[in-house]
């Protein structure tokens, strides 16, 4: 299995329990990590008190400093969710729309659209993931250009990692069988915002998240990720610069809480060479349908 963000912290927020849960089933998990995320702020404001790394610094230092533990807080939340490999595409992160960083040359958002692909069809070749999990095509709730463009580079290179005609110096031809998109779905907030509102009469969700487009119909599987919630707590307190541990948003409700509430990640079918796309929701494994024999090397051969 292969997944690819953004950010470091993107894997921590989207599908940790998912990926927690294949790992403890011996499946190889691998994380692709396009940018260092170099333009993140410090968020988590205890930090800067005093006798915390951040205490008395300027924003030039604070910047330069988040920037230089971002790596670490990766390898951490990925340590925790249970990552096998971590490649680093390489790209700089290109802040948000319309800012400055979006012309850095280094840039993820400057990139040269079919090189960036070559990087990850590289990566797909080496590691012959059966799986692929990307962003979705609709991201208009969220439209980082980082974010628009994993997908952008990952549907094609989906696409041609299969293709020798495609990049002939990165390895021999391998394709994937399924395609995902990672969905933050209406039913699962919706489930938080009620729990929260049932226990302490008030919520982080106001209209703004309400007002997010509703994609919950295209919903193609629901993984069972109860058991695993503590991947995603525990990665996401990893990233400690970025992540406020008192935030209501990602810690209102306890692991046991969220499970009784909405223990599913829930995901969108994209792309499968091995069976139809469901029309429904009904499926519950992102494996299901991959055939045994094009399972590659030993153990359960899953990855
Ligand atoms: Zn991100």
């Amino acid at each position: 299995m292969l997944t690819v963000h953004a950010h470091p912290d993107d894997e921590a927020s989207k599908g940790a329990a998912t990926v927690a849960r294949y790992h403890a089933q011996g499946v190889h998990t691998v994380l692709v990590c396009c940018t260092g995320g170099e333009e993140g702020d410090l968020q988590n404001a205890s930090l800067r008190e005093e006798g915390q790394p951040f205490h008395g610094l300027t924003p030039e230092q604070e910047k330069e400093k988040v920037g230089q533990l971002r790596a670490a807080e990766l390898q951490a939340s990925a340590g925790i969710i249970g990552f096998d490999e971590v490649v680093m595409l390489g790209y700089r992160d290109s802040g948000m729309a319309d800012t400055p960083p979006n012309e850095d040359p280094d840039s993820f958002f400057q990139a040269d659209l079919d090189e960036a692909v070559g990087r990850l069809v590289a990566v797909i070749r080496r590691t012959h993931p059966q799986v692929v999990i990307t962003y979705g095509d609709d991201q208009s709730g969220y439209p980082h250009p980082d974010h628009l463009r994993v997908h952008d580079i990952s549907v094609l290179a989906f696409d041609r990692a299969g293709d020798p005609d495609w990049y002939p110096d990165a390895g021999d031809p391998f394709q994937p069988s399924k395609l995902y998109y990672s969905a933050w779905s209406r039913a699962r907030m919706m489930a938080i915002h009620e729990a929260l509102l049932q226990r302490d009469g008030e919520s982080p969700f106001d209209e703004k998240w309400f007002e997010r487009p509703n994609q919950d119909h295209r919903i193609t599987t629901r993984i069972d990720a109860s058991g695993f919630l503590w991947a995603r707590t525990g990665a996401l307190l990893a990233h400690a610069t970025q992540v406020d541990p008192n935030e209501k948003f990602w810690f209102g409700l306890s692991d046991d809480e969220l499970a009784g509430a909405y223990g599913w990640d829930d995901w969108i079918l994209a792309r499968s060479l091995v069976g139809d796309i469901p029309a429904d929701d009904r499926e519950r494994d992102l494996f299901e349908n991959v055939p045994v024999e094009a399972l590659h090397g030993e153990g359960s051969g899953r990855s």
